[in-house]
């Protein structure tokens, strides 16, 4: 009997701590997942590779289990298998997949679909969120349930649809901050997803987007890619790193570029500077929208409260997608938008470590992870 035979190739994050580093991170052969009765088996086409991922890769975050575990949450494939109790989806379908899965039952998700990320019962594939977790997709398949799938529309690529679950960030961004037609957009930190926050900003009917950004690379892209104006901190106050006392300097510089305070101002770029700066943005003038967009940590921000009370802003915040955001975001690639003209570097499943190193590097935007280079390389 073949050793090999219900055997698939994977990246599999060894167990034993909740905190693994590199040396855990190791290519085998294990065995193929099994569908459950709501469940479809999809063979991994593309899978992006997040930020978040390279944080549990190399231990600057956490995993809820101690189990060996696979990383990987922005994938799309084809369906090859289909649990007893799946009747939406086929063997052969194109679908990309929503990391998130709800449960459809508790009072969050009878909310509505805009509250899916709420779920009280929520699962996460590839682990980031939730305290359940399933087997991500740096795998040549993956077992997921039907209600995390999504019909890939002709004409898209599997690099897109991979994508859709970063699209849909962007977007439920854009959508909670109520930007508006012609409204000027600040994004502080354009690595993957805020870059993508800026490109839809343009596409969906924003005005003028200014993108700040500390790699000159990331800002050569934004321009490239038609974003009317960036900024790079250490040119603007001579410091090769921002602080509380750069802020001022750096709103003054935007507001330069602009010839008018910007309307909505959202920080995707995760250290609590960002944050100070878009709080002093919006504090600088009356009326804007502030998004706190990126930071995950555990920081606080001092206010000064005559400001606040006399700047009226309007703060919000977004995290993870819903249902309602991912069906919206594979409208909008179906009208034109495409992510993965974000994509800056492409490896096969096998060169997994070459893509780790990658992903640490300043000079890149989107990496993609190819589990069956075979089908399809997306090259
Ligand atoms: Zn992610
Ligand atoms: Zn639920």
């Amino acid at each position: 009997m073949n050793p090999n035979a219900n055997k698939m190739k994977a990246a599999v994050l060894k167990g034993g701590s909740q905190v693994r580093n590199l040396r855990d991170f190791v290519l085998g052969k294990i065995s193929m997942p099994r569908v459950q009765k709501g469940d479809v088996l999809v063979q991994v086409y593309a899978c992006g590779f997040c930020q978040t991922d390279y944080k549990a890769i190399t231990g600057k975050r956490a995993l809820p289990i101690l189990d060996d575990h696979i990383v990987g949450h922005e994938p799309s494939g084809v369906i090859v298998d289909v649990g007893e109790k799946v009747k939406d989806f086929h063997v052969g379908d194109r679908v990309a997949i929503s990391p998130l899965a709800y449960c459809g039952e508790c009072s969050q998700c009878r909310r509505g679909s805009a509250f899916t990320h709420y779920c009280q019962n929520a699962i996460v594939y590839g682990g980031d969120g939730p305290p359940k977790v399933q087997n991500g997709a740096f795998a040549q398949y993956i077992a997921v349930d039907q209600k995390s799938v999504y019909p890939i529309p002709d004409g898209i690529s599997f690099e897109d649809a991979a994508l859709l679950e970063p699209t849909a960030g962007a977007w439920k961004g854009l959508h909670n901050s109520e930007m508006g037609k012609g409204e000027d957009v600040v994004v502080i930190g354009a690595g993957g997803i805020g870059m993508l926050v800026a490109l839809l900003a343009k596409k969906l009917g924003g005005g003028r987007v200014v993108v700040i950004d500390i790699s000159q690379y990331v800002l050569s892209k934004a321009s490239e890619w038609g974003i009317d104006h960036v900024v790079q901190p250490s040119e603007v106050t001579g410091k090769a790193a921002y602080t509380a006392r750069d802020y001022q300097i750096i709103t003054d510089h935007v507001c330069r570029l602009l010839g008018k305070q910007p309307d909505l101002v959202i920080e995707s770029a995760g250290p609590p500077e960002a944050v100070g700066l878009m709080w002093n943005m919006v504090l600088s003038g009356r009326g804007i929208k502030g998004n706190v967009f990126g930071i995950t940590t555990h920081e606080e921000i001092p206010v000064d409260c005559g400001k606040l009370h006399f700047a009226e802003p309007k703060i919000t915040s977004s995290f993870n997608v819903s249902r309602y955001s991912l069906e919206q975001a594979m409208k909008v690639i179906e009208k034109g938008f495409r992510p993965s003209q974000i994509v800056t570097h492409r490896y096969r499943l096998d060169q997994i470590h070459d893509a780790v190193e990658m992903v640490s590097q300043p000079d890149r935007l989107k990496v993609m992870v190819y589990p069956n280079p075979d089908l399809y390389s997306g090259m």
